[in-house]
């Protein structure tokens, strides 16, 4: 047996820990300050969308198409997870992709994923609200975050993983923590935004990226992500439903560098308005009056300069594997990085 522990009960390490709780030959403990249940600044996980809405060709996509199979399974056939089947709606206006703008989605009318989601089609001129340029369309998949993570939880436990609580000064002194009372033979770090801060890792290239969202009790499908707004370059507009009465979230903003955990309301206006305008269906045609809120919220995008950090290195003489800097894309990433967390993890304790 090797014995692992993984930091981290965000969607990486939930999801790799499940992943390495399948193999008999490992045994699993999971430490982390923040757990599914808590509602923290410094916890990205529970305040996502959280959809898969890829973007064109950047170095995503294989981590992407890894994982679209399992989720879009679990769509199907696991209604307990909290993930239910969406159409994606993705509007795109030209001035936006020239600008560069946050958002600046899919202006590749034939992107790699158009393979890999069901019902791929680009959207005809005819059929685009007003103001739009270009359109796809697709089958998705919604994630109702306060369900699935803690099926992630449950599914771990079942393997015989277990899960304690703590916060880490070091990454090497997780290696003490297994709940064997045995020292570890590998550390998976899953710390997210954080690991700008863990002694150990300390990565200045990651940030944080704010995102503001309001949930609403209202239901409108599909999904709808747009390339841009009217509204400056940091503030987004999306609508995703998530399944099992989670309510819709509406976006939002791309806010670089800020740590603000409070919610703006002037911002949750701009919000609210940009969501009926695009969907007025959202709130039966009756505006931002007919939005019915359940809360506002802030979550950061833990964005790495350069891209995700999926790689082995020893620290301190501990085995650490690491899986951080998702950015937006952290749920929709998640098998495909935890998929090569187990292989390394593999080299590692063979080496
Ligand atoms: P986190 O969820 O932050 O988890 C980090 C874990 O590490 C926590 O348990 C924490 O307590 C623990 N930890 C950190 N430091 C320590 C320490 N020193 N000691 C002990 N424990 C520690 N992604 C998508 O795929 N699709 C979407 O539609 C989507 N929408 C989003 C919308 C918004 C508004 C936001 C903010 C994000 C969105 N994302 C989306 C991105 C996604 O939420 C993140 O990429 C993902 O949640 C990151 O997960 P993580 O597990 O890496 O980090």
């Amino acid at each position: 047996m090797a014995n692992i522990v993984v930091v981290g009960a965000g969607v990486s390490g939930l999801t790799t820990a499940l992943l390495l709780s399948k193999n008999p030959a490992y045994n699993v403990t999971i430490v982390a300050k923040h757990m599914p249940g808590d509602y923290d600044i410094e916890y990205t996980s529970p305040w996502a969308g959280a959809n898969f809405s890829p973007h064109t060709n950047d170095e995503r996509g294989p981590w992407e198409r890894n994982t679209f199979p399992e989720l879009y399974r679990l769509a199907n056939d696991v209604p307990e997870s909290g993930i239910h089947l969406q159409d994606s709606l993705v509007l795109n206006r030209t001035k936006d992709l020239e600008s560069g703008a946050a958002m600046s989605l899919s202006a590749d009318l034939n992107p790699w994923y158009k393979d890999v989601v069901p019902d791929y089609r680009v959207v005809p001129l005819s059929e685009l609200p007003p103001g739009y340029d270009s359109g796809l369309r697709h089958s998705s998949v919604c994630i109702n975050t306060a369900i699935y993570l803690p099926y992630l939880v449950g599914q771990c436990l079942a393997n015989g993983a277990r899960i304690s609580r703590a916060e880490l000064s070091h990454i090497a002194d997780a290696a003490s923590l297994h709940h064997s009372g045995k020292p570890a033979d590998l550390v998976v770090n899953c710390t997210g935004l954080l690991a700008s801060k863990l002694g150990g890792v300390m990565d200045a290239k990651v940030v944080p990226v704010r995102g503001q969202t309001v949930v609403v009790r209202n239901e409108a499908t599909p999904m709808i992500a747009t390339s841009g707004t009217d509204d400056g370059p940091d503030e987004l507009c999306y609508i995703m439903q998530r399944a099992a009465g989670g309510g819709t979230v509406l976006g939002g903003t791309y806010i670089v560098g800020s740590w603000e955990a409070a919610p703006d309301m002037e911002t949750a206006a701009r919000i609210m308005k940009r969501a009926v305008e695009v969907c007025p269906e959202l709130a039966g045609g009756k505006g931002v009056k007919g939005l019915s809120v359940v809360r506002h919220g802030v979550g950061l995008r833990p964005v790495r300069e350069g891209g995700v950090r999926v790689e082995k290195e020893k620290v301190d003489a501990v085995w650490v594997v690491h899986n951080y800097g998702h950015g937006g894309w952290g749920y929709q990433g998640s098998y495909g990085c935890s998929q090569r967390v187990v292989e390394l993890v593999g080299e590692a304790l063979a080496a």
